[in-house]
């Protein structure tokens, strides 16, 4: 696929194959993907579910760890190769380059934990360039709940069950950012959320990427999510990504046929 006007990207995936062993043989949920993720945009990665958007994501995050999974292709970010990054250098790229907000997120936070020590644990557990002091650190966490429109002092002595669905989400996008990455990967964000908290999370993530200037990669099964959010867009159809571009030209000519069905979808 051809991609055009791209001033820098910051990821570029080419020919990427992933393919997971299951009972019948090898089912490959990625086949020789080709996407770029341009430096300072919000591009979105659409497909109905099943297509293969979570498996390039984690990908990118290198949260796929199984070896053998990547059958082909490669990944950069920044121009660096982060397939073949080793364990220290791992370490770093994740979390300080590149974070993921997973599909369900909220469902992973520590149920017997306040979201005080469980932020103060990623920062321990992820800091590697720069030390923070623990003032450091609560000062950057209410800052960004903050931000995320949270009340700290309420969120920090929490347990996770006395939050919303809607405010564990924007505790998991404040965790995101805690480390400052440059590229945050939201996994169908407000997929499980009324459309109120979905409408008011897209406004929260709006402002993130504008005045923190992070890119985003945004997954989501919803096209009406990506007119209202992205810049640019790529469409994954059966492992495939069959189209890539800006989000205007897309609603406005569509190239391949499941693209043009898609966006009939669009209210
Ligand atoms: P999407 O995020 O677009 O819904 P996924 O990337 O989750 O799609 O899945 C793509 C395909 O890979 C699906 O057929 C899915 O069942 C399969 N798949 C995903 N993860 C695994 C796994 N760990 N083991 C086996 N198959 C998997
Ligand atoms: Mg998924």
């Amino acid at each position: 696929m051809k991609e055009g006007n791209i001033i820098e990207p910051l990821v570029e995936v080419k020919g990427l194959t992933i393919e997971f062993p299951v009972r019948s043989g090898l089912l490959r949920a990625v086949n020789e993907a080709d996407f770029v993720i341009p430096k300072g945009k919000i591009t979105a990665l659409v497909g109905e579910s099943g297509s293969g958007k979570s498996t390039m994501a984690s990908a990118i995050m290198r949260a796929i760890t199984v070896p053998g999974l990547v059958s082909g292709g490669s990944i950069t970010f920044d121009g660096r190769d982060v397939m073949s990054l080793g364990k220290k250098e791992l370490q770093a790229y994740k979390w300080e380059q590149v974070s993921m907000v997973f599909q369900a997120a909220q469902n992973a936070l520590n149920p017997v934990v306040r979201i005080k020590e469980q932020i103060m644990e990623t920062f321990l557990a992820h800091a590697r360039s720069k030390p923070y002091t623990e003032k450091q650190m609560t000062e950057r966490a209410r800052n960004l709940l903050d931000y995320v429109r949270l009340d700290p002092d309420r969120v920090l002595n929490s347990f996770p069950h006395e939050l919303s669905g809607g405010m564990k989400q924007r505790v998991m996008i404040a965790f995101s950012l805690l480390l400052d990455p440059k590229l945050v990967i939201l996994d169908e964000p407000t997929t499980a959320l009324d459309v109120i908290t979905q409408a008011y999370i897209f406004d929260i993530l709006k402002k993130i990427h504008k005045e923190m200037n992070i890119t985003m990669l945004l997954l989501t099964h919803d096209i009406g999510v990506v007119a209202k959010t992205a810049d640019r867009v790529g469409v994954m159809y059966a492992g495939n990504v069959v189209e890539a571009g800006d989000v205007f030209d897309m609603f406005k000519r569509p190239k391949h046929p499941y693209t043009a069905k898609l966006m009939k979808a669009v209210p």
